[in-house]
């Protein structure tokens, strides 16, 4: 199961649906876009089946200290 995040050049990692309201405008403006630049960000679409993605949670859906969070359940298994 895919999922798309968008990624900031500061390391926030947002769903769709957290994203904030300069980049839902811009993902509005251009819906197939795969980066968009805001007056407080550049971010850049990962898909989460994708190299690079599987580690990747949006930080209100799956915060740090949750035990789902991909951080945790590495540490878990090592
Ligand atoms: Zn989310």
């Amino acid at each position: 199961m895919s999922k798309r995040l968008w990624v900031s050049d500061n390391g926030d990692v947002l769903c769709q649906d957290h994203v904030g309201t300069y980049l839902k405008a811009a993902i509005e403006a251009k819906p197939k876009a795969i980066s968009h630049r805001t007056p407080l960000d550049n971010w850049g679409l990962y898909f989460t089946h994708l190299l690079g993605g599987a580690d990747l949670v949006c930080e209100v859906c799956t915060p740090w200290n949750s035990p789902d969070h991909p951080y945790n359940k590495n540490k878990a298994v090592a």
